[in-house]
């Protein structure tokens, strides 16, 4: 049995949730799912056709704000109930976090962002310890810079799924899953930790996640109000403005704006890195552009490793010289 944290708002599974369970399924079935809060029922029906079997449902009101101790304890009972042999999850903050508490609940390992998994049948079989087949998975590393295979033994595995590694997949003739109400014991201490407010995100203007420009700032920029040149090329260019965390950190522009591996992952036509070195954790979220033009003083700055066009220089010049190349060539 292998038991699927499913994350569903407004009564739809996550996308991200049915990737998980495409890759479940490749560990084994019947597949369980658990789905908690408000509107899991509905959410529940889709879940037959990726191959669910029973969808323990648990809408205690108590649950009804996200908690991750209350979901943990939520997930470690039904381990017990269904014998469980592996817990898997959406690769999300969420799916992360609970899995993290049910090891350490559990004191047992847990692999997160998984791609794929097999098992070392050779390896196990040469040691002799064919009885405690390590499972083997691949899975991102460092902001996804790096894929690294582990071994992961224990009597239960907990995994969770790279997002967009896995293509969902839907079974056929599967019919919907058995739909049982689960009731887990909390305690007050499981409650500690919960979200008491949401606050959407001011956007004006095209979003950084989906922008085919994004022109990006960096320490180089100098202040807040020095992206006021950025902001304005950007307009031109139907693009988003981007940052990095240095710009994040000093207060200069809001996280939201933050590209990199704790911040925005992008995927634009062109990404125009402004002011910007390059570190590792930033080229984590924009490599992912189909080309990046860095504008930077300094001509050794590792930016240019990963970009495609570069312009030496500062900034504060060529930023409105391109503004103002672009306003003639659109002046009738
Ligand atoms: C766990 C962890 C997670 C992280 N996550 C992220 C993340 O998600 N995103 C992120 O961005 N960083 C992240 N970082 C920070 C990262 O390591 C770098 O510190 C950061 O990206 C550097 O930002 P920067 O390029 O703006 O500043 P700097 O590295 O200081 O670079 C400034 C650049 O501007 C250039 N410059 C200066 N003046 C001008 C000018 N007038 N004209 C043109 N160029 C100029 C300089 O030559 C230099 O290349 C993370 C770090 C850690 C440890």
């Amino acid at each position: 049995m292998v038991l699927a944290l499913v994350e569903h708002e407004g009564g739809q599974v996550d996308e991200l949730s049915l990737q998980a369970l495409a890759l479940a399924r490749s560990l084994g079935e019947p597949i369980a799912a658990l789905l908690v809060g408000a509107g899991g029922r509905d959410a529940a029906a889709q879940l037959g056709a990726h191959g669910v079997a029973t969808a323990h449902v648990a809408e205690d009101e108590r649950l009804a704000a996200y908690a991750p101790g209350a979901w943990a304890r939520c997930v470690d009972e039904l381990i017990e109930r269904t014998g469980a042999s592996a817990v898997v999850a959406a690769g999300t903050n969420r799916g992360n976090e609970v899995l993290a508490r049910v090891a350490a609940r559990r004191d047992l390992p847990f692999a997160a962002n998984c791609t794929r998994v097999g098992s070392d049948l050779a390896i196990a079989h040469d040691a002799g310890l064919q009885d405690l087949t390590p499972l083997v998975v691949t899975r991102v590393r460092w902001g996804g810079s790096l894929l690294e295979e582990a071994r992961v033994h224990g009597p239960l595995a907990l995994l969770t799924v790279a997002p967009h590694t896995v293509a969902a997949a839907t079974v056929n003739g599967a019919a919907a899953p058995a739909v049982e109400p689960f009731a887990p014991a909390l305690e007050p201490a499981d409650l500690l930790v919960q979200v008491a407010e949401h606050v959407d995100a001011v956007q004006a203007g095209v979003s950084l996640a989906e922008a085919k420009v994004v022109v990006s700032g960096g320490r180089g920029v100098g202040s807040a109000d020095g992206f006021g040149i950025l902001e304005e090329l950007a307009g031109l260019l139907d693009a988003a403005v981007g940052c990095s965390r240095v710009v994040t950190s000093a207060g200069w522009r809001p996280h939201t704006d933050q590209v990199g591996q704790t911040g925005t992952k992008v995927s634009p036509d062109l990404y125009i890195a402004c002011g910007i070195s390059g570190a590792t954790q930033h080229i984590a979220g924009c490599k992912g552009a189909k080309k990046i033009l860095a504008i930077n003083s300094d001509a050794e700055a590792p930016i240019l490793g990963s970009a495609d066009y570069a312009v030496i220089g500062d900034l504060a010049e060529i930023v409105p010289a391109i503004t103002a190349e672009l306003r003639r060539t659109r002046t009738p």
